[in-house]
């Protein structure tokens, strides 16, 4: 398949490195646009505060790519932290496809748990690696978060993966268990899932990894 991806920019975290918090869209010519992670959103005043967050609406940066909410039909979260499910209420249409692990873990922890879990949400677990749509699948990537899953598409080029919070940077990426995570608080919950997560990753030899929080594309 020749799918193309492309990035929206939908946040950014003043107080956390000043990071960047991207969102993906598959264009897919049966399955319909398909948005990995929807950012920030405005759910929640005093963590944005707290966050320093400056945040973008999910429709205008669709928008810049001539695309509308209506036109995403399935939504991937890579992970239910804030900012990468902050405006799937803005899909309430689409089915959310997360990691049945990563459901329960976000609904224990209570964290921001109105921003995914709202009356409504159609939720397609998954159990492990899937196929989402013909040359979209996702892997599971658990570490950052115990029900962590990144997304791996083919493009022209060859696959694409999109990383999603299993590495913040293009240099963490790299550098994996050797990585400086001195200024990166949060990058794994569970260490030794985590590497082997990294690792998992660099075996299937990707042509392009995108982030959530680093413009690199490596
Ligand atoms: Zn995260």
């Amino acid at each position: 398949m020749n799918l193309e991806i492309v990035r929206l920019h939908l946040a950014h975290i003043k107080s956390f490195n000043d990071i960047p918090v991207h969102g993906f869209v598959i264009k897919h010519p049966r399955a319909g646009a398909i948005l990995v992670d929807s950012g920030v959103g405005w759910g929640d005043e005093d963590l944005i505060r707290e966050w320093k967050v400056v945040n973008r609406h999910a429709a205008d940066a669709l928008a810049e790519h001539d695309l509308s909410p209506a036109d995403v039909k399935i939504v991937i979260n890579s992970h239910l932290h804030f900012d990468h499910c902050g405006q799937n209420a803005v899909f309430k249409h689409a089915p959310f496809y997360v990691q049945r692990g990563e459901l329960d873990r976000a609904r224990k922890s209570g964290d921001t748990i109105q921003w995914f879990d709202f009356a409504g949400a159609r939720f397609e677990l998954l159990d492990g690696d899937a196929e989402i749509a013909d040359g979209v699948r996702v892997v599971a990537t658990p570490g950052h978060t115990s029900g962590h899953q990144s997304v791996l598409v083919d493009t022209a080029d060859g696959s694409a993966v999109m990383i999603g919070d299993a590495a913040y940077t293009a240099d963490i990426y790299a550098q994996a268990g050797d990585a400086d995570l001195s200024k990166w608080p949060g990058q794994h919950e569970n260490r030794e899932q985590w590497t082997h997560s990294i690792e998992r990753l660099h075996g299937l030899h990707p042509h392009a990894v995108h982030f959530c929080h680093d413009a690199r594309v490596v």
